[in-house]
């Protein structure tokens, strides 16, 4: 029997999806062989990438003077690649709004100046500091944010406007809003959280910005040579990749990014006001921040929290403990996540609810 899986990631996929891709494992497209017993170099798997490529930018309308890259070591990797690739004065601008953009900035400070403009810790995180107010260095090579905190359920409803370039981790949030990609310099996204299996991650980054690496950085981590290499500089990693691109295609049939949010935010609309509108549960992210992806919520009571997530799983709804710096619950609801996922939670916490009052 299928759950319902609310893990922040690796976290649910598509069944359909899911389905295609046992239907295809033991022969993928007429080969005779698994789609991971193919030569990366085969014209099969050539296929898989460009579509996957090519799926990217239309889905998010990546202007043409942009590279699409599929790379590997998860977006913390990425930590290490964005100054690697850009801080070529030896300075750069954070802002610190949880605990991946923490790990991103304390990353920065290994290879320059990485000035923190921003930390949001003192609420613990739950909301995104004024963009008017903020003060960036001067000559920075660049502005670090993560736009959608997976930890804390925190989201950035605008960006900031800087002359630096501007870097987003977009790990847990890609594919669920439109957004104007011509605003960054460079977009990174793991995959695990809302798009395909762990193993993945996606660079979208301004080619003009991307010829000049620092001389120590890593030929892997040199963005321009994975674009030149179509991806395929190395092995890549190959299944994630065709996963990626079975969730894109179904993303697309589904009627792409802009028809996808819409379901994103009714289903992340049933669930908050449902927590609002409750004596027992409460979420603590500022109502304007508030993540469609990532919903934490405490009862107030740590016992009562455990009590909550081992009967919630006995009910077939998983991984809802929250991560071990919040504690309490999250309700990680990424696009694959049905709408009755959503009610069927709602549902369960209704009746804990009462029989806890
Ligand atoms: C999960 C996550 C990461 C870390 O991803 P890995 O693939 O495990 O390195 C970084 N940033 C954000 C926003 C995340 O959600």
């Amino acid at each position: 029997m299928r759950v319902y899986n609310f893990a922040a990631g690796p976290s649910c996929l598509p069944e359909n999806v899911l389905k295609k891709a046992q239907e295809e494992l033991l022969d993928f497209s007429g080969t005779g062989m698994s789609i991971c017993e193919i030569s990366h170099r085969d014209k099969a798997f050539g296929a898989v990438v460009a579509e996957a490529e090519s799926l990217v930018r239309e889905l998010l309308c990546v202007p043409d003077d942009y590279a699409v890259i599929f790379v590997q070591g998860g977006a913390s990797t990425q930590f290490a690649a964005v100054p690697l690739n850009l801080m070529h004065t030896g300075k750069a601008d954070y802002i610190v709004t949880g605990n991946f953009a923490k790990k991103a900035w304390q990353e920065g400070q290994i290879y320059g100046e990485a000035n923190k403009i921003a930390d949001t810790s003192d609420k613990t995180y739950t909301y995104i500091p004024d963009l008017s107010s903020l003060r960036y260095t001067e000559g920075a090579d660049y502005l670090h944010i993560t736009s959608n905190n997976t930890i804390f359920g925190s989201v950035y409803a605008d960006f900031p406007e800087c002359a630096a370039p501007l870097v987003a981790d977009m790990s847990s949030e890609i594919f669920s809003r439109e957004i104007d990609v011509s605003k960054f310099a460079v977009i990174y996204a793991g995959a695990q959280k809302n798009l395909a299996p762990a193993g993945v991650t996606i660079v979208i980054a301004k080619r003009e910005l991307i010829q000049d690496p620092l001389k120590i950085c890593p030929t892997m981590l040199r963005w321009k040579v994975q674009d030149e290499n179509g991806s395929m500089y190395n092995t890549p990693p190959c299944f994630a990749i065709y996963m990626a691109d079975l969730v894109l295609k179904d993303l697309k049939a589904k009627g792409g990014v802009k028809a996808m949010h819409e379901v994103d935010v009714y289903k992340a609309n049933l669930l908050y006001d449902f927590i609002d509108n409750s004596k027992l549960y409460k979420n603590y992210v500022e109502k304007k921040y508030r993540s469609i992806m990532n919903i934490p919520f405490v009862t107030g009571s740590d016992e009562l929290d455990a009590k909550f997530v081992a009967e919630a799983k006995k009910a077939g709804l998983l991984s809802l403990k929250g991560h071990r710096l919040v504690g309490g619950m999250r309700a990680s609801i990424y696009n694959a996540m049905p709408v009755e996922g959503v009610k069927a939670l709602i549902g369960f916490m209704k009746k804990f609810e009462t029989e806890n009052a």
